[in-house]
């Protein structure tokens, strides 16, 4: 690890700290930020920590043009007694690389971009609030910055990091919510850039967000792009289902990004002897399910909300209220579980927050 390379230019001017409960998700940021270049003869270099500013680009800028860009998203938990824990950023880190992959964009040393990490959060520890279910939200994130309009990979790129307290997602408990089952638009193909984070299949998918907004539902159901028969995911969440006892989520298939959450409460389960069946799942076998009044539970998992149970899903004029439009008892525990591990209040079996 070349650590040693870091370079660190403090503030003169650190911001008033909001009241965190009172600010939009994702609109405040801290008083520095993580910078590194890319060039193909020096490749990664000049790691720095600086004051957090605007950069300036080149309109010719190649992320302007071609989407050539990757990010990631996690947190940083205050404890009672204090300390600042990370929940699995070793695992955010690998999925930037993975979603870099996809995208052509060079690899990260991911230790020592973690190492940078750390570095920023030590630096940046008191902006971390104090408030049950408040966090400090990390936005690492590549873009391409070589100026032409060729369309080929970009020769240059910029890595950042830049954090941002975050309010609780459920200020009042966790709460289910209304989904429409999406059928027009597609989020993801197979072969395409579903299993990757990249910025394109997040504004791809605004058209249908805001469709559903209007009819008063608060999220979407993706199915598959080819047959409109498959769950894939739940807006940007993945999605697990109770049927009959059993608990199953859609298999990793291509088009579905690998959720960290996803990954850790397959394990949670499985220590609790509660097999995960990851499988295809169809639309239709949901809709049987409920209507011999077998669907007990359905939830979306994911690092903002950890897990939002779904209390109905709407499909072709159909309303499948879900446990009541109750959350259930397995969302409840995992939740419970899982936001105790992330906060330092239960013990970490795992070894997943640092
Ligand atoms: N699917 C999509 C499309 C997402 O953007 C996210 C959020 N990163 C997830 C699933 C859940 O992933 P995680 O549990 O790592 O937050």
């Amino acid at each position: 690890m070349s650590s040693n390379k870091l370079q660190i230019i403090k503030t003169m001017q650190p911001k008033e700290k909001p009241d965190v409960n009172q600010v939009k998700f994702g609109s405040v940021f801290t008083d520095h930020m993580f910078k590194m270049n890319y060039t193909i003869d020096k490749g990664w270099h000049d790691a720095k920590i600086i004051p957090y500013q605007p950069i300036t680009l080149d309109p010719a800028a190649m992320i302007f043009h071609y989407g050539q860009t990757v990010f990631e998203g996690l947190k940083a938990y205050r404890t009672n007694d204090d300390q600042i824990l990370l929940f699995r950023p070793e695992q955010n880190m690998r999925r930037l690389n993975s979603s870099s992959e996809r995208l052509s964009i060079p690899q990260i040393d991911e230790e020592e971009v973690l190492y940078y990490l750390q570095q920023l959060i030590s630096i940046e520890k008191d902006w971390v609030p104090k408030d049950p279910g408040t966090s400090l939200y990390i936005r690492p994130f590549i873009i391409a910055t070589e100026n032409s309009l060729n369309v080929n990979p970009s020769c240059s790129y910029t890595f950042m990091i830049i954090l941002s307290p975050v309010a609780a997602y459920y200020p009042e408990g966790i709460n289910p919510v209304r989904i429409y089952v999406e059928e027009q638009f597609t989020r993801a193909v197979k072969g395409g850039t579903g299993m990757a984070k990249t910025a394109g299949n997040y504004s791809a998918a605004y058209n249908a967000q805001s469709a559903a907004s209007t009819l008063g539902y608060s999220q979407v159901l993706w199915l598959d792009g080819l047959e409109k028969k498959y769950i894939e995911e739940v807006g940007s969440m993945n999605v697990f289902f109770k049927i009959n006892g059993e608990i199953i989520t859609p298999e990793l298939n291509g088009s579905i990004l690998e959720g960290i959450t996803r990954k850790s409460l397959i394990q949670l389960l499985n220590s609790w002897n509660v097999p995960v069946v990851e499988r295809k799942i169809t639309i239709q076998e949901i809709v049987e399910a409920y209507e011999k009044g077998l669907l007990e539970e359905a939830f979306g998992t994911g690092t903002a909300a950890v897990i939002s149970p779904i209390g109905e899903l709407i499909w072709n004029d159909l309303s499948i209220k879900i446990n009541q439009g109750e959350t259930g008892e397995t969302a409840k525990r995992l939740y419970d579980t899982l936001t105790k591990i992330q906060t330092g209040k239960i013990s970490d079996p795992f070894g997943w927050t640092q």
